[in-house]
């Protein structure tokens, strides 16, 4: 096994109950793992989460970071039985563009009506910069070999199974809050393959037989 730098970790009691809190350094990356369990077995639940300043702190609705990471984190704290483990990475915001950037293509986004990938088109960014490789070193540290992969994002699943491990996916589906969401994850399942597509066209279908118009919640 490719030797990381000894983490650093800690019990910390948390509204979702008593949590492991592990601080990796990695490849000059400062990313967090958080277990329900200090004992992992060789099959766990997974998330990979990328940090989203924006909605996990100030609750924009822009996005459904925040819904997502909630919701796990209410698995974790539930299924207490099972082994829960979430990666999260806090130098990928705005998929890896970084905050500064996000917000400038927030502000492309809300001047010309663009969608997220339009809008990093249009600034001349990469749709997704996002490095998942200190995740292989973070699985292998706990000993993982199975993974249940709560994602909607088949680019995570490819990646793991990439590097050996064996994945199924739970797809993770929370109704949005607001429009902005909504338009979030309809661009994120016609752009970016996200597999909750069939979930979506139920919603938008649904809000065009009620109100006669597309995308309005
Ligand atoms: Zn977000």
């Amino acid at each position: 096994m490719e030797k990381i730098e000894k983490p650093i970790s800690t019990k910390v009691p948390t509204q979702y109950g008593e949590l492991w809190f592990y601080a990796f350094k990695i490849d000059d990356q400062e990313i967090v793992a958080i277990i329900n369990k200090k004992n992992i077995k060789k099959t766990a639940n997974v998330r990979l989460h990328s940090c989203c300043f924006t909605s996990e702190i100030f609750g924009s609705l822009k996005c459904d970071c925040a819904l997502q990471l909630e919701y796990f984190m209410s698995l974790m704290s539930k299924n207490r039985d099972q082994n829960y483990l979430l990666i999260y990475f806090l130098n990928h915001e705005g998929r890896g563009i970084g905050l500064f950037n996000k917000l400038k293509a927030y502000e492309v986004q809300r001047k010309l009506g663009l969608d997220t990938y339009q809008a990093n088109e249009y600034l001349g960014f990469p749709h997704d910069v996002r490095d998942y490789s200190p995740s292989v070193k973070i699985l292998r540290y706990f000993g993982i070999e199975e993974i249940i992969l709560h994602s909607n994002n088949p680019d995570k699943a490819n990646f793991l199974i990439k590097n050996g491990f064996v994945v199924r996916i739970k797809k993770i589906f929370i109704k949005p809050h607001s429009k902005h969401a909504l338009n979030y994850l309809i661009a994120k399942v016609e752009k970016g393959n996200h597999l909750i597509k069939s979930e979506i066209d139920a919603l938008t279908n649904n809000k065009n037989n009620e109100s006669g118009k597309k995308i309005l919640i």
